[in-house]
């Protein structure tokens, strides 16, 4: 575990090392939870972005994209439940003087739990070898029953409490902290404070006090931006059920618990997709959502095991189905994008609290009905992490010589192909820029002169840049170029002439959305 914690303060070094993030006014020592991309995490943002709207948009005829402002109608916020119900139930330790979700607190607790039976279980995987029966093993061994049964007891506790009748039982969850006797990581005491309510959403105000200014609220969320157009748009685009709308934007939420980087932070972006459905098809739909999903994600070639879903067992009052994709980071497995059967809770609320009618006529069953919905929700933020985190290696290399590589897919890299010449002299550095002028148009070019090309080399593979090209004396007399692959560090001699066609299939978005298919 430490070894893991080491490894994502490295990443989290090596991200502001070499201009992917930085902390938000960071000549001001920073904000809380707040952060800016650099030169390089501003193009790998730019790509997942691409990446996962080209998969929606232009490879689904039925959705379509909005872009809707950040500010909305404050009733927006009434109707959706916001005001009154999105807080996290918070608590303080005394002694450190930290506050803490309560309900992470016992999530971790139940986390602990699972680790431990897990270890159980490697321990014994090496000992039996190919002989192990991990069934059996679970339901014999005493401290794997032990330990599930904490863990079940636990769960079953925890469930009452965040779905007790008239919402979460606030002294329930400080019950189980005592109970549990979870220590703060900080002090390692149990001096707790009672539970509380925080609302999540930041408030400011529009148009002078003059006027009579009004409360806002910034978006915690996108997806109301979608809801409150799916009239505009299911009317103005003549869209037939089953239809989808994307959006990608900022969300602000004022985080309590703001750790872990770029993880949870109280500005972020989020993509996200709201697909209108005919009531009763949307557990279908749920199901082929989910699948359709875990394969975007897995087309990354991150490995099938560094995914699992997680499927909820408390629902929002207006959902009947939830899932999060979880992703392997180096601190365990955590939700980087959530998929939700929202039922038609949304427009109705919105039906209701504006008077306007939101409803679908069917041409084909001639009836009007309020759509339902599925959301599927993920943070560009998160899913930038993930990637980081998968990327990063250290590597030993055959000479003993070590080199920081990230590993990113070809498609996701800030710089597809970096160009040297490998002196400043006898016409090489033209040559160079004679390559890039031609290639610029088709994918992310760097020149790069200065240090030696072995130094070169390494910063290209600091930024996960798959590509690089030197210019030598040869080029001069046959035009052709050594190209090296970040990965296998091989290099061999190809003709000018056919670098794009060797490279631009492999950097393409294209290229990932044709494996979707
Ligand atoms: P969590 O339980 O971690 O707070 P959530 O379930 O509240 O997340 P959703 O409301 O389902 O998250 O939001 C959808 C997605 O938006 C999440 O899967 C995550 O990728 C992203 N997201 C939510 N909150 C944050 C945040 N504070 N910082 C970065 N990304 C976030």
């Amino acid at each position: 575990m430490a070894q893991q914690e080491d490894v994502f303060k490295k990443i989290v070094s090596h991200c502001k090392e070499y201009g992917f993030v930085f902390p938000s006014s960071d000549i001001y020592d920073g904000l809380g939870a707040v952060y800016d991309y650099g030169q390089n995490g501003v193009e790998l943002k730019n790509n997942i972005k691409q990446y996962w709207w080209q998969s929606m948009v232009l490879l689904h005829e039925n959705i379509v994209g909005i872009d809707a402002a950040i500010f909305m109608h404050p009733t927006t916020w009434k109707a959706s439940g916001h005001v009154d119900a999105f807080n996290d139930p918070l608590i303080d330790n005394r002694d450190s003087k930290k506050r803490y979700r309560a309900d992470v607190l016992i999530e971790e607790q139940m986390a602990k739990y699972e680790d431990k039976i897990q270890k159980e279980i490697e321990k014994a995987q090496k000992k039996y070898g190919d002989n192990f029966d991990e069934p059996q093993f679970r339901s014999t061994n005493p401290r794997v029953l032990e330990n599930q049964r904490k863990y079940d007891d636990l769960h079953r506790r925890f469930q009452e409490v965040m779905n007790a009748e008239g919402g979460i039982d606030l002294e329930g969850l400080k019950q189980i902290i005592l109970d549990e006797e979870i220590v703060c990581p900080i002090s390692g005491t149990r001096n707790w404070t009672d539970v509380r309510q925080f609302n999540l959403m930041f408030k400011t105000e529009m148009g002078s006090t003059a006027d009579g200014a009004s409360t806002i609220y910034l978006r915690p969320e996108t997806a109301q931006g979608i809801f409150v157009n799916y009239l505009n748009v299911q009317k103005t685009g003549r869209m037939k059920l089953p239809f989808g709308i994307a959006q990608i934007g900022k969300a602000f939420r004022n985080e309590i618990v703001a750790r872990q980087f770029i993880f949870r932070m109280r500005e972020f972006e989020q993509m996200e997709m709201q697909f209108f459905i005919q009531p009763g098809t949307e557990l279908d739909w749920f199901a082929k959502w989910k699948e359709t999903r875990m394969k975007w994600h897995q087309n990354l070639g991150f490995g099938a095991e560094n995914y699992r879903f997680h499927d909820h067992d408390k629902l929002a009052h207006y959902a009947n189905a939830a899932t999060d994709i979880e992703f392997h980071m180096p601190f365990g497995f955590k939700e980087v994008e959530g998929i939700h059967s929202r039922t038609n809770f949304d427009l109705s609320q919105h039906a209701k609290y504006s008077g306007k009618k939101i409803e679908y006529f069917d041409p084909e069953t001639n009836e009007s009905y309020t759509p339902y919905v599925i959301e599927t929700s993920i943070g560009v933020d998160r899913m930038f992490l993930s990637i980081m985190c998968h990327s990063y290696e250290e590597q030993l290399l055959p000479d003993g010589q070590t080199r920081t590589v990230l590993h990113l897919p070809a498609a996701l890299a800030p710089v597809k192909l970096a160009v040297f010449p490998l002196t400043k002299k006898d016409g090489m550095p033209e040559k160079a820029q004679e390559i890039i002028n031609d290639l610029r148009f088709h994918f992310n070019c760097k020149y790069e002169e200065k240090d030696q090309i072995g130094k070169r080399y390494r910063r290209m593979d600091a930024i996960g840049c798959p590509y690089c090209v030197t210019v030598d004396q040869q080029t001069l007399e046959d035009n052709t170029v050594t190209l090296r692959d970040r990965d296998t560090m091989e290099q061999h001699r190809v003709a000018i002439s056919d670098l794009r066609s060797i490279i631009e299939d492999k950097v393409s978005i294209t290229s990932l959305l044709k494996k979707l298919l």
